[in-house]
């Protein structure tokens, strides 16, 4: 090992050791500090304190720098308002159990990932009952509810044209109908908290209606409908967009398509999906630029073959190949079936392709999810927020976490992870 490295190396120990000194390894604090981090927001050296769960304190230190100049920073959750599945399971599943779930949870965790919503899509009436039940049952009262405050329901209430509909089977598409919602609503528990639907079908506007007078946050998505439907349905009360740019046909009239009135209405606080492969760098930089850092959500929308090696597998009845640099396609509908990638990744290219700041990509996957999902009790790091905290790098562009904290409690640890 050369000298210089292993010097680097040996700081770099001093200082994550420091950092972690007050945790014992089964993840419960001792005195609940983390000390000499790096505040995201505004680069001050703190250390911040919390007890039962809360942020307590926030103490900012004299000096601006870290010892040797090894910055950890310090940042809220994240919050992923869109995880169809991962490692292979699905949420629109039976057989998913608290087994699988906690697989998922654990490695969400170690991506720094505090808060995600279940995303269940079209399918029929029954096994969405069932999948809602299932999942409100294995949630009981464990510690994983803490990171999933609810469910999203993206479908089956959206357009069945091909392109716009996406990878969702068309069989399962329908009309909107409240009294089926209802009865997905009860067996989830009530916490179906997001909707994904179209406005423009027979039934929505009064779906819309219904959604918000039950605390159930509209998301316009998969959608063809024109600027009056777009903008009466944010009067109505829908107040997102679901992966804007997505869920839209190759094919569509320069003036007169689904994307610009929902960019054009400040109602409307967009996700988007940063992986590369879904938006372009200039559609995520006009995004950018129209929207603002505050009205913006990172999502991944990831499948069930997020964190799967490359290969084929089969889902939705077709061929579905995960490619050597991680996009997943369905080859006969020539689509992408979802992504691969974490919003960790979104953090990374909203940096690169927009120039915004740090602070500015965490907030968000932090800030404004949390907000805009009505999560009054996490998403910032401020007194009497939720302890939900992670600790990372930020060199070179690559966004490296080394500690999570979820309700006060250490979920994931680099240094002690065995
Ligand atoms: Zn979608």
């Amino acid at each position: 090992m050369n000298k210089k490295l292993s010097i680097f190396l040996f700081y770099n120990f001093l200082f994550l050791s420091a950092a972690l000194a007050h945790f014992q390894k089964d993840g419960t604090s001792t005195d609940n500090i983390l000390e000499d981090v790096i505040l995201y927001s505004d680069g001050q050296l703190i250390d911040l304190k919390f007890s039962n769960g809360k942020i307590s304190e926030i103490l900012p230190k004299k000096t601006q720098k870290g010892p040797n100049n090894f910055q950890i920073y310090v940042a809220p959750g994240l919050i992923d308002q869109q995880v169809n599945g991962y490692l292979s399971h699905s949420f629109v599943s039976n057989d998913l159990n608290k087994e699988k779930l906690n697989k998922i949870t654990q490695r969400l965790w170690e991506n720094g990932i505090t808060t995600f919503f279940p995303t269940l899509t079209s399918e029929s009436s029954q096994v969405l009952l069932q999948s809602f039940s299932n999942l409100d049952h294995i949630l009981g009262d464990t510690q994983l509810a803490q990171s999933i405050p609810g469910f999203h329901l993206e479908g089956p209430y959206i357009s069945s044209l091909d392109g716009f509909r996406g990878v969702h089977n068309p069989k399962h598409i329908r009309n909107p109908d409240w009294k089926e919602l209802k009865t997905w609503i009860k067996a989830s528990g009530n916490k179906i908290k997001i909707i994904t639907l179209a406005p423009e079908l027979d039934g929505s506007m009064e779906l819309i209606k219904k959604c918000v007078a039950h605390n159930i946050k509209v998301a316009l998505g998969h959608t063809t409908a024109n600027a009056e439907q777009i903008n009466e349905a944010v009067k109505l009360g829908a107040s997102l967009s679901t992966h804007l740019g997505n869920g839209c046909a190759n094919m569509i009239h320069r003036h007169y398509n689904p994307i610009w009135p929902q960019l054009s209405n400040d109602g409307l606080t967009i996700s988007v999906i940063a992986d590369g492969f879904h938006l372009t760098r200039d559609e995520i930089r006009t995004f950018f630029k129209v929207k603002g850092p505050t009205n913006i959500m990172l999502v991944s929308d990831i499948t069930r073959w997020g964190g799967m090696p490359s290969g084929k597998y089969r889902d939705f009845d077709k061929e579905i190949v995960v490619t050597t640099s991680g996009a997943i396609m369905m080859p006969s509908e020539n689509v992408l079936a979802g992504a691969s990638f974490l919003i960790t990744k979104g953090i990374e290219k909203m940096i690169e392709y927009t120039g915004c700041s740090l602070a500015e990509a965490i907030e968000m996957a932090t800030t404004n999810p949390a907000r805009a999902i009505g999560l009054n009790d996490r998403g910032t790091i401020t007194r009497g927020k939720r302890a939900d905290l992670i600790c990372f790098t930020y060199e070179k562009g690559k966004f490296e976490i080394i500690k999570t904290i979820v309700g006060g409690k250490v979920v994931f640890d680099k240094m002690i992870k065995p």
